[in-house]
């Protein structure tokens, strides 16, 4: 598959110039393809030059260059030579193209609730060319005029406001300079509610089928878009520039959203069916924002090339936070950062993936893609966070603000940015951008004391960086101590040395709990003290902030994953303090952490059972203590449902019997109850085919193969790894769901057969597969739960191969790199 180089994009971009694009997409041809032309117009700088234009078809009609036709050798399958250029040119390219199943291209599914069809276009990162012809690389931008032809019952929505000119007829008007990568449109007959704020006509659209929740949630998509906007006008002193602005939720989505100017698309599991937790709302929120944040910055602004699009994906991350923070109701937004975000970014830079923020080589498009990862994203919103703090946040903006005004519809780098930034700062930021953005790894914080008669004697803070990536990184943040639910002291500091003595902590009293970077400003592995975790159990659910708990934990979690912290220590925090938390996002995240990766990773098999029951005393226990149909309520819930063992309440609840306050007929409930059912083997195909025919719907298909696969019977696994592996059709979200079913087993030997399969048979659905939405296949499917030495030095093997692709490979470094991190803990502790 060719794989566009930074060089071959750097010869392109020297050589022409894109001034238009004229896109004509006939949607109205049947399930399997459509028909495509594109026009495209460019400029060439040296008259009689060769180059590309790449384009995916299924089958290439007729490709002419200035009026003259290409003949079929100048076709390679991906790329058509254009040779002779003249000073001013013109491509016209027709072809019949097919529709994915992967999410990436023009992605076409089928809603099992009514047989309606749904399409969007996804482009990102190198898929516009499997929808039209293209110069496809980021700084070739130019101005879009599309049209489409769709089935009559159909909407269309793009990048350009659209409007019906006939039946089945629509034009979208003329867009601004967009890079290829932004292209979409969204075709089908999706549900829509209509509004408008600021002058800025708004639309939210779904499948037909989820027109009541859509509906019923649109005010509160409407205001965080509504607040969101005032916020970034008044900060970046930028109008929205790309006209009406429109939120697609659109099935089988690859991530959680995609910043089309104009059109974002979003995954559609953020229609919310049933009963919803803060948690998921705030979390949609900030999918929501972090959206428009990009409609400055990426979209307004592009980077030049791949390996600069983490500047886009961390100023988007630290921006949602802030702005949900400072304009919306959720001022948790930074707790939830410390619980949902960073710990995403910790837990990457602890894998030998690691990588810097910045300055990644990225020699082609798709090594750029493997690093959308938690670097990108937390720790690079976590080094803004550093940088407001080392130049102020008004300077910060203000370099944002000149950065976006001087390349507006137009390319930067993070020279670029770095340099907006010296400008209105009058700082050198050369060191600080070296040790932050462009060395890999992440220092160990931790705070030495002595005392005497009750109070601090003398107190140092050591920095440690890591062996592999020496570097000088200063780190702003507080330290504060809280005892029986009080804080008793907090101070502010700067560490810019590998060992700094704190006169302004001696003489404060000493802490039960003495919690580094307790308002979460910096991006380190913060190291507690040993009476701070041996106190734990017992006084962190009496600290008064959210944020500081929310330090301790991840700092508590992190230390399991380094095999410095007994996992079983920290199933006892959670037995005393998971039930009294009161922030959602810790409740959740913890429970996540637990139920995903702490009991069946790091707590040996054989207490596992027992491991899982203290899990569901917690949340019964929280059930309980919560308001009777509260969101907090909701949450407990799932984790009764989720760890219980007690078959009767179980199977009570999923006929309907004694449900939680909020529960009755809550479909998605229901699956969570016989997912656990389905892992123990208490219910079998008959049973969930039944509930498949009470939710027959995207999302119980779903639920219905994941509860399948997750059968701890030989016949079951052996029809899900066919599933997964063999050629059925299966959608990108019905393989991931296969894949999170399959290692669910209380008896290993069922899988063991499976654990060689992994590294023959996902490696080869290469090509099958778009590479994004195999990497997620492969994380998914691989043995995480067969925590085994003998796992390990198989994916060492696997390593050794040549013929991996880029996303399987990095899938097995990752998911290995995890499990050798229980298998280190399991050798200290058991
Ligand atoms: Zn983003």
């Amino acid at each position: 598959m060719a794989n566009l180089t930074r060089s071959e994009a750097e010869a392109r971009s020297a050589l022409i110039d894109v001034t238009a694009y004229r896109v004509e997409l006939d949607l109205d041809q049947g399930a399997t393809s459509f028909e495509s032309s594109s026009t495209v117009r460019f400029t060439c700088a040296q008259p009689g030059a060769s180059t590309f234009l790449d384009v995916k078809p299924h089958r290439l009609h007729r490709a002419t260059l200035n009026g003259v036709e290409i003949d079929g050798a100048g076709f390679d399958g991906q790329r058509i030579a254009l040779t002779g250029l003249s000073a001013e040119n013109e491509v016209v390219v027709t072809a019949t193209m097919s529709y994915s199943k992967d999410g990436q291209g023009l992605h076409r599914a089928i809603d099992p609730a009514d047989d309606q069809h749904y399409a969007y276009g996804h482009s990102f990162l190198d898929a516009a060319p499997r929808v039209f012809a293209c110069f496809d690389q980021p700084d070739l931008k130019a101005p879009y005029d599309v049209t489409v032809t769709a089935p009559p019952e159909w909407i269309v929505l793009g990048n350009g406001a659209a409007t019906r000119t006939g039946e089945g007829s629509w034009v979208l008007a003329t867009t601004k300079p967009l890079a290829t990568y932004f292209f979409t449109v969204c075709a089908g007959p999706y549900v829509s509610v209509a509004a408008e704020h600021d002058g800025i006509p708004l639309g939210i659209h779904a499948r037909a089928s989820l027109r009541e929740p859509l509906e019923r949630q649109a005010e509160q998509i409407l205001t965080i878009t509504r607040q969101s906007f005032d916020y970034y006008h008044s900060l970046f002193g930028m109008r929205y520039p790309f006209g009406e602005y429109h939120q697609v939720f659109v099935p089988e989505f690859n991530a959680g959203a995609m910043e089309n100017p104009g059109c974002v698309t979003l995954r559609d599991q953020y229609v919310f069916r049933g009963a919803t937790t803060h948690d998921e709302v705030l979390t949609r929120s900030n999918t929501i924002t972090h959206e428009m944040a990009h409609m400055w910055f990426g979209d307004l602004v592009t980077m030049q090339w791949w390996d600069d699009l983490w500047l886009n994906e961390s100023f988007a991350e630290y921006m949602s936070h802030r702005t949900l923070f400072a304009a919306t109701e959720f001022t948790d937004a930074w707790v939830d950062s410390s619980m949902a975000r960073k710990p995403w970014g910790y837990g990457a830079e602890r894998m030998p993936s690691t990588h810097p923020v910045a300055g990644s080589t990225a020699p082609d498009a798709q090594s750029a893609l493997q690093n959308f990862d938690g670097i990108s994203y937390a720790k690079g919103s976590a080094t803004l966070v550093q940088l407001i703090e080392h130049i102020g946040d008004a300077v910060f903006i203000a370099g944002v603000a000149d950065y976006l005004r001087s390349h507006a519809y137009g390319n930067a780098s993070l020279a670029d940015f770095m340099g907006a930034m010296e400008r209105s700062s009058g700082k050198d930021l050369q060191s600080w951008a070296d040790a932050w953005l462009r060395t890999a790894g992440l220092d160990a914080i931790s705070l030495e004391t002595t005392s005497d008669q009750g109070l601090i004697t003398s107190a140092t803070v050591r920095r440690t960086p890591p062996d592999l990536y020496p570097a000088d990184r200063p780190h702003s943040f507080d330290i504060a101590g809280f005892s029986y639910g009080t804080e008793v002291f907090r101070v502010a500091t700067t560490v810019d040395r590998n060992e700094s003595i704190l006169p302004e902590l001696e003489g404060k009293p000493i802490a039960s709990l003495v919690i580094p970077n307790a308002a979460d400003l910096t991006w380190a592995n913060i190291k507690l003290d040993a009476a701070t975790v041996a106190a734990a159990p017992t006084e962190l659910s009496s600290v008064p902030l959210a944020q500081a708990r929310a330090v301790v934990w991840t700092a508590l979690m992190d230390g399991v994953a380094l095999a410095e912290i007994d996992p079983r220590h920290l199933l006892a925090v959670m037995a005393t303090s998971w039930a009294k938390e009161s922030n959602q996002s810790i409740i959740n995240r913890v429970g996540l952490q637990m139920t995903l990766r702490i009991i069946p990773q790091f707590i040996p098999l054989s207490e596992q059972a027992g491991a899982y029951a203290v899990m569901a005393k917690a949340a019964a226990s929280m059930l309980d203590q919560s308001e009777p149909g509260s969101s907090r309520a909701l949450v407990a819930a799932r984790y009764v449902a989720t760890s219980s063992a007690d078959e009767d309440l179980l199977r009570g609840w999923a006929f309907g019997d004694q449900l939680p306050e909020g529960l009755a007929g809550d479909s998605d409930f229901r699956w969570v109850v016989l997912g656990n059912l389905a892992r123990r083997g208490a219910i079998g195909p008959i049973e969930i085919d039944a509930a498949l025919e009470r939710d027959h719907t995207m999302q119980g298909n779903l639920k219905a193969l994941q509860a399948k696969a997750s059968a701890p019977d030989a016949l079951a696994k052996e029809w899900a790894w066919e599933q997964i592996t063999g050629d059925h059709g299966r959608s990108n979200y019905e393989l991931n769901a296969l894949s999170n079913g399959f290692w669910h087993a209380a008896d290993h030997d069922v899988l063991l057969s499976y654990v060689p399969r992994y590294f023959t048979d996902v490696p080869a659905l290469s090509g099958r597969l778009g590479e994004d939405a195999l990497a997620r296949v492969a994380a998914l499917a691989f043995p995480s739960n067969m925590v085994e030495q003998s796992t390990a030095d198989q994916s060492a093997s696997a390593l050794a191969r040549a013929d991996l692709t880029a996303s399987v490979r990095r899938a097995i470094i990752d998911a290995d790199s995890e499990l050798r991190e229980a298998l280190a803990s399991r050798a200290v502790f058991g």
